[in-house]
């Protein structure tokens, strides 16, 4: 039977053989676990959205023929993937964090048209066994884990150069029903709430990377996984009695270092093997959908902006002129994420496997975006909280006989307004700018699907100087002797841009 709600998703997850490290001991079940149990809520919120508002966040699959999650669905149109953004902002705004399921959603996407045209070159089969694969998870409705980014070692050294070969996940042994992999990949957002985890190499490889250039699907729970839980700042509040000081204690985000040392994947589950000249193109499209999904951050961006307003009203600013003119300043630059994103996917292209990529450029855009604004946002929202966000006294000295009623009376903000509740906005706007959700707010935003000088990068690569200076020259009158007209490349970026006139 699929998984029908969140709280069976949550049930999914127990009694698996599932080896988890937290503060150097092993995790019975991290489902019971205080400090992992908000991240494992954030993301059955996706599958409750599903109930809730089906509209936004299930499609009909052509593979399946049935309704799924969007999470699951290979985007069939420039609608379906708009869908896919407000399903994120939606889903920001109701957890306030990172709800983990972006990264798979975005890998089988990618991997659907990178896998058909390794196919048409090499005759191989891993688009068919992809499918296979995405109507698997499709029925049973589950959750899938993108594991791209490995630990990296010497930044400056490709994967055959390390000192250590286990610095990016390889393929370490073959026999005739498939292969074993070692090494390690970091920062794994959700990887113990996932089901599945996908494999996927990090960078262009060469020749010499060969071994390095494996895509496949493992069980989270495979033999041979070990997991260790990433440090959230502020995350043992979690573990705290009450519920004051976490700020958001319902909801977090999830990154754990996971580490494969000898993990058999199926034959049946290998989507790429050595084709090193295709690992660039994977990332590329990867990233392409994922920078466009941090459009997510826009729903936690509404949730800082009423925040900042209602902590304004609590404390009798609400009407002074430079507090609205910050409350503009931060909608707008949420906005301007939101726009960029969303443009990217209303600017998508068929593929030739069929399904749609969004605009490579105007995705890069969003992300970087991302890098920087909601580090504004946050500041703005510290500037309108007041000093009290981070010299509050805890929960314990709110609920002692002794100092309670001091704090009542001397934290008490305009009238009418409870104290309790102003230190709660107070707690949620610390939670999302310097406690356990800034992770998924700010330096996530900085460096999840790659850091600022990835987006810089792609976007010099696809800025058409040339023609742009074509353009300023006809206009200046300069005529050097070079055609005015466009190259086939530019014609066809533009075209795609604007259409075909
Ligand atoms: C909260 C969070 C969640 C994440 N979730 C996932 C996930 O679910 N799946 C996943 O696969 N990844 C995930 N990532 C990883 C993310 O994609 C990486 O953090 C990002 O690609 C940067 O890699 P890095 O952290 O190793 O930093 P580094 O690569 O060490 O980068 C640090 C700095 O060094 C620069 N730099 C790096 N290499 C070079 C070079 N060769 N030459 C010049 N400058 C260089 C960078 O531009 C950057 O400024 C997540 C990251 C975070 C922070």
């Amino acid at each position: 039977m699929p998984i029908a709600n969140g709280a069976e998703y949550i049930e999914s997850l127990r009694g698996r053989n599932i080896k988890v490290y937290l503060f150097g001991e092993l995790i019975g079940e991290p489902v019971d676990h205080p400090m992992i149990r908000p991240s494992i809520n954030a993301v059955a919120e996706t599958y409750d959205i599903a109930n809730s508002e089906p509209e936004i966040a299930t499609s009909r699959s052509s593979l399946t023929g049935l309704k799924v999650n969007r999470f699951l669905h290979v985007a069939e149109s420039a609608e379906d993937l708009v869908n896919q953004n407000r399903m994120q902002r939606k889903l920001g705004q109701k957890t306030g964090t990172c709800f983990q399921r972006c990264v798979g959603m975005d890998a089988i996407n990618s991997l659907y048209s990178t896998t058909f045209e390794i196919d048409g070159k090499y005759r191989t089969k891993y688009h068919e066994r992809l499918v296979d694969f995405i109507k698997e998870i499709q029925t049973e409705n589950l959750v899938i884990g993108g594991a791209m980014t490995d630990v990296k070692g010497d930044r400056s050294l490709s994967p055959s150069q390390q000192a250590d070969p286990d610095l990016f996940v390889h393929v370490i042994k073959r026999d005739e029903k498939g292969l074993y992999i070692s090494g390690a990949k970091a920062h794994q957002t959700g990887c113990i709430n996932s089901h599945w985890i996908m494999v996927m190499p990090t960078m262009r490889l060469r020749q010499e990377d060969k071994e390095y250039a494996i895509v496949g699907a493992v069980p989270a729970d495979a033999k041979g996984i070990t997991y260790i839980y990433g440090r959230q700042s502020c995350d043992t509040r979690s573990m705290e009695a009450g519920d004051l000081d976490s700020g958001n204690a319902k909801f977090s985000g999830q990154e754990a270092m996971i580490i494969f040392d000898n993990v058999f994947i199926p034959n049946e589950l290998i989507f790429m093997d050595g084709e090193v000249e295709f690992a660039s193109m994977l990332v590329e499209r990867f990233t392409c959908y994922h920078r466009r999904s941090y459009v997510c951050k826009t729903g936690l961006g509404d949730v800082l902006v009423g925040a900042a307003a209602a902590i304004a009203d609590y404390n009798g600013v609400a009407n002074a002129s430079h507090i609205k003119d910050k409350l503009v300043e931060m909608t707008h630059l949420n906005e301007t994420i939101f726009a960029a994103g969303i443009a990217s996917s209303y600017q998508a292209h068929k593929t030739s496997a069929g399904n749609y990529q969004n605009d490579d450029m105007l995705a890069n855009v969003c992300k970087h975006n991302v890098t920087r604004f909601p580090y504004e946002i946050g500041r703005l929202a510290q500037d309108i909280a007041g000093g009290l966000m981070v010299t509050m006294p805890s929960e314990r000295d709110f609920r002692s006989p002794e100092t309670g009623p001091l704090l009542e009376k001397y934290l008490k903000g305009r009238k009418g307004v409870s104290t309790e509740n102003r230190v709660r906005i107070l707690r949620l706007i610390e939670n999302m700018t310097l406690g356990r959700n800034a992770v998924g707010y700010l330096t996530e935003s900085m460096h999840g699907a790659g850091s600022p000088q990835a987006q810089r990068i792609q976007i010099a690569r696809q800025m058409q100087l040339e023609y742009k200076k074509k353009l300023a020259k006809n206009l200046a009158s300069i005529e050097e002797g070079e055609a005015s007209e466009l190259s086939q490349e530019q014609s066809e970026y533009f075209d795609k841009i604007f259409g075909k006139t």
